[in-house]
């Protein structure tokens, strides 16, 4: 016997089209490249989105056609997520920290058709424009009025009068919901980028699932502003799971600092938020400088890389503001876990609930992980017992976008992390398995190390790495980065750790530096500092 239920392919047209038609008056208020405000409706992106893929079909896409983003977070990327992937079009987001050579690289591995970008990178795509040969069509992220006078960049388009010529007698199409709807490039910090291509279908599910109360927890009550970017990830999804629920968006554009982002979260009455542990360091930093005190703002979102707890604790006992650690990857849309408490855990003591809330927590409905050992066999979950990480879901990758060899174990997904797991399933990241240092055949977890620094009161930043040792193989060596004004020794971050860890996982020695290099998304680049100072002479 079948079903008898009706078959509605998952399209992402129909987050938005249910945003503009039941929570139409929601605002998506955005902070522009250009300074000002820019505040609308769900209803309005509606309608503009719908304009831009008549727009988009004018100018010759066909389905399947790469249209790439060079955007910070704002309401013309919005429309551009809404108005490729809604007609058949892939929505390709690149970070534009990338270095101009890896941009290039990804613009013509996904053979991009059209190039949507914000005027502050104007003249960068000047620099680009000749060596991508697939582009036919430049588009700038403005209105007429911020038309530059006069560019290299052939045939440049304004995407405010491409739009405003439609008359938005358009219907959202109806196909495959396995259909691609948009590309999301890793970092490459191994060898060149690999391309996720993901599905409306995964992406709804995705949507779903993240904005369930033990996924994101987002309602229609929130308003969410997005710090993560558009380029990271598609925002964690938040641009699809706000129109899902109906919740505000406020977009901050390229203000990112500590000042900006405090005043929006202010003036705009935000609830909820998400980004990478670097982007609060600069928020706490200029909230606590001033005596501030968010008066909107209850929950936020941190993952991208493990959230020290030192930085939950300020965040939760300072500021009100609870934290949701989260784990994830490009190669997963890119929600896996999340740590939210069971309800058995509700009578726990405040510092058993935080110590299950450090870790990057429970799976979300949807994915599936498991442990395994060096000989492939599934590791306890005991809380103790670490192993390779791996993962399957319906929004996991099954491959890389061109590439024939399978990145998949038998059918799940090896995610280069190393973690634990306890009875209660929650998980734990105990390193990146490039990051582990491994000491005289022993491992010591990086992100222990880091967490413990920054819990001390003088360190702003710290990073943990692997120092070439002539008896031990490696040996830790932590390199910080002192809050401003602050006084401290090697000897006194040293003496920090004692009986906080075993003896012989101590760091052997301390580098202090005026700062610690990031990824282009916001990571610490480990690679960079363990090439800096892999041959530190250690004590
Ligand atoms: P990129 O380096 O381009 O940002 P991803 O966002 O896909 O690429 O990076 C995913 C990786 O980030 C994970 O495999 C993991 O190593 C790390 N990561 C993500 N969230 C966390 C977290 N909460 N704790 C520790 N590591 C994390």
């Amino acid at each position: 016997l079948m079903g008898q239920m009706m078959q509605m392919p998952l399209m992402i047209s129909s987050l938005l089209t249910h945003a503009a038609r039941h929570n139409g008056d929601v605002e998506i208020v955005s902070k522009r490249v250009e300074g000002d405000i820019h505040r609308y409706t769900y209803r309005d992106a509606e309608l503009r989105a719908r304009k831009l893929a008549q727009a988009l079909q004018r100018l010759g896409c066909q389905p399947g056609d790469r249209v790439g983003t060079l955007a910070w977070n704002g309401y013309r990327h919005f429309e551009i997520y809404y108005g490729t992937s809604g007609s058949e079009l892939v929505c390709h987001t690149i970070n534009p920290r990338l270095f101009p050579e890896q941009i290039t690289w990804i613009v013509n591995d996904a053979e991009d058709r059209v190039l949507c970008f914000d005027l502050n990178f104007l003249p960068l795509i000047e620099k680009l424009a000749p060596h991508l040969p697939t582009v036919q069509h430049y588009v700038i992220m403005t209105d007429r009025a911020h038309m530059p006078a006069q560019t290299s960049v052939p045939n440049l388009l304004c995407y405010d009068e491409l739009v405003e010529a439609e008359n938005g007698d358009y219907e959202w199409p109806e196909f495959d919901e396995n259909t691609a709807s948009s590309i999301c490039y890793t970092s490459g910090t191994t060898g060149n980028p690999k391309g996720a291509v993901y599905s409306h279908r995964s992406t709804l599910l995705h949507a779903y699932a993240s904005a369930l109360p033990d996924g994101m927890g987002c309602s229609s009550r929130d308003v969410l502003l997005p710090v993560v970017p558009m380029f990271h990830v598609n925002a964690w999804g938040v641009p699809y799971s706000a129109p899902l629920v109906g919740a505000k968006l406020v977009m901050p554009g390229p203000h990112m600092d500590g000042k900006s982002l405090y005043e929006l979260f202010e003036s705009e009455k935000v609830t909820f938020s998400a980004g990478v542990p670097t982007v609060w360091l600069g928020l706490i930093t200029y909230v606590k400088q001033n005596k501030l005190k968010f008066s909107t703002f209850k929950r936020t979102v941190i993952g991208g890389s493990a959230c020290p707890p030192a930085m939950i604790r300020t965040l939760e006992d300072e500021m009100g503001v609870a934290v949701l650690h989260a784990w994830g990857m490009t190669e997963l849309s890119p929600l896996g876990t999340v740590s939210k408490l069971k309800g058995k855990h509700e009578s726990l003591p405040k510092d058993a609930q935080r110590s299950l809330l450090e870790k990057q927590g429970r799976v979300i409905y949807g994915i599936d992980m498991k442990i395994v050992g060096g000989d492939g066999k599934s590791q306890p979950w005991d809380g103790k017992a670490s192993g390779d990480l791996l993962v399957k879901g319906h929004w996991v990758i099954s491959s890389y976008y061109k590439r024939k060899d399978s990145p998949l174990e038998q059918g799940w997904f090896p995610t280069g992390d190393v973690a634990t797991i306890d009875t209660e399933g929650f998980m734990q990241i105990t390193d990146r398995s490039k990051d582990v240092i491994k000491s005289g055949g022993e491992w010591i977890s990086s992100i222990d190390l880091e967490n413990i620094a920054m819990a001390h009161p003088a360190v702003h930043e710290a990073a943990a790495i692997a120092c070439r040792h002539p008896k031990w193989d490696e040996r830790p060596l932590l390199v910080v980065v002192k809050k401003p004004g602050a006084e401290v020794s090697a000897q006194d971050i040293l003496g920090f750790y004692e009986g906080k860890i075993a003896k012989w996982q101590i760091p052997d020695d301390v580098v202090f530096v005026d700062e610690i290099p990031h990824t282009a998304t916001g990571k610490i680049q480990k690679l960079k500092l363990r090439e800096r100072f892999a041959d530190h002479a250690l004590p």
